[in-house]
């Protein structure tokens, strides 16, 4: 990737205005100099971007001249699973708060002109926030990835998940972090991470309605109708019969009279009891096709979305609220799990991705200083998601197989972690070239793979292998190991 040099920009200025032009398509933006060595870039050309491009800056500005595009590149950026891609800081820039309240939710504010001065506070707690939550996000996770995601995201802004009216949407409500991670189709994920981060007590809710949706498709879009309890067609036509006790007969509303199965007995019992001489009961229904009457029709209710129908007591009922992140789900949201604990007490030759953390960053130094180049390799198990749900916290064990299997290869100065989200093995080889590494890793991994041809858990048997000199590349370790992860 080309890095953006510096160009002529100045805080002072109020409207983007760059004395060097360069071709948009080699850059991604315009780094701005905040003075304190953060990156931050700011991106008016969204055309062939990717949000992943993007993962090594501090916080991005978005001109939003373009506003398809750039709320494409935007809702990829939340979308994403790596945490500094959704976490990322991100401001707008516009005349205005743009009209959509789900694109208000998603960046951290709007700006009318790129002025660092106004923002650098709340970038720089928000920063320090996702420092804290980056730490955490390298341990397993006790949480579903979704729920998980959006604890994060709402604990680093300390902000509350406002559902949005979204005629879009399936059920006519957008949850603005939980929708961009999820398709279309997928509503089903974004109601049961709502549901789940309520039952535990992470979200506070705050209730603002009462949806009745499709078993199938979860849409809200159905109508109730009345179905022949005979011969369960649903043509039906309803009337009011007046019962005449003098003529001791049925008429319809304009006076025609009519065979009525259901009243014609006791008509004349029934009008008795009052002093008029007919009576109104409640209306009645008569099936098109097999003349079949009745006062109690079967109700269905018949999706207009996906065209199932449904006992209306199958009906699947769910209640959308303002969710406000509780203190539980904040402390979620920084939690290391107890697995990453155990990895440095239970599993010998294993160390805590904290400590490995340390060593990174030692060796991050020592580089710096002008010390031979370190190697950091990672191994990861390509795990399917058929694989993952079958193996569920099994996982862990595997992967402590795994390091078993390698833990004797190790040479004395090595380290090993392990990363139970990412499925994968982190070796820290200090004073080795990245040519030898290479060597060593590569033989790590026939041996992983051999181990997996055996596992019958496991259909996938690749395995992904990173290998990166170690650089002081201004990069905190955890940012710079977390950048690994996320390729
Ligand atoms: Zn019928
Ligand atoms: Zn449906």
């Amino acid at each position: 990737m080309n890095k953006p040099k510096f160009n002529a920009f100045s805080e002072q200025i109020a409207s983007p205005d760059f004395s060097v032009s360069r071709p948009a398509a080699r850059l991604l933006g315009h780094l701005l100099p905040d003075g304190k060595g953060k990156t931050i870039l700011y991106i008016n050309q969204f055309e062939g971007l990717t949000a992943a491009a993007t993962t090594e800056y501090d916080a991005l500005i978005l001109d939003y001249c373009e506003p398809v595009a750039c709320e494409r590149f935007l809702f990829e950026l939340r979308g994403s699973f790596s945490e500094l891609l959704y976490l990322k800081p991100v401001f707008l820039l516009a005349a205005a708060a743009p009209q959509k309240e789900m694109i208000r939710q998603l960046v951290d504010g709007v700006i009318p002109a790129v002025q660092l001065a106004g923002i650098s506070n709340l970038m720089e707690q928000l920063l320090q926030r996702n420092r804290e939550i980056l730490k955490a996000a390298h341990g397993s996770e006790n949480e579903k990835p979704l729920l998980m995601k959006a604890i994060r995201y709402l604990a680093s802004r300390k902000a509350s998940l406002i559902p949005v009216p979204d005629p879009d949407s399936v059920i006519g409500y957008s949850f603005p972090i939980l929708t961009v991670s999820c398709k279309s189709h997928q509503f089903e994920q974004v109601m049961e991470a709502v549901n789940e981060g309520v039952k535990k007590g992470f979200f506070d809710p705050d209730f603002i309605s009462r949806l009745q949706l499709c078993p199938e498709c979860f849409s809200d879009s159905f109508s109730l109708r009345d179905i022949c309890p005979h011969c369960k067609t649903l043509l039906f036509a309803s009337h009011n019969p007046f019962l005449h006790a003098s003529q001791a007969a049925t008429v319809s509303e304009n006076g025609v009279p009519e065979k009525n199965t259901l009243f014609k007995q006791n008509s004349e019992a029934a009008v008795m009891k009052v002093s008029v001489d007919y009576s109104k009961p409640s209306e009645i229904q008569t099936c098109h096709i097999c003349r079949h009457q009745t006062r109690d029709p079967e109700i269905k209710a018949f999706c207009n979305s996906c065209h199932t129908e449904s006992e209306p007591e199958h009906l699947v009922s769910f209640d959308v609220a303002a969710l406000k992140l509780t203190a539980a789900g904040a402390t979620a949201a920084l939690n290391r799990s107890g697995d990453e604990q155990q990895a440095g007490v239970m599993a010998p030759g294993v160390i805590s991705q904290d400590s490995f953390s340390l060593f990174l960053e030692h060796e991050m130094e020592r580089y710096r200083s002008g010390a031979f180049p370190g190697t950091i390799g990672i191994l990861q198990l390509q795990l399917s998601a058929a694989d993952r749900n079958r193996l569920g916290n099994r996982v862990v064990r595997l992967l402590k197989e795994v390091a078993d299997e390698i833990k004797p290869n190790l040479a004395p100065s090595n380290f090993l972690s392990l990363s139970y989200t990412h499925h994968a093995l982190l070796i820290l080889l200090p004073n080795t070239q990245k040519v030898d590494a290479i060597q060593i890793i590569t033989g790590f991994r026939q041996d992983i793979e051999r181990l997996l041809r055996f596992n019958l858990a496991v259909t996938a048997k690749k395995v992904k292998m990173i290998v990166k000199e170690i650089q002081r590349n201004g990069f905190s370790a955890e940012a710079f190991l977390a950048s690994l992860l996320a390729k």
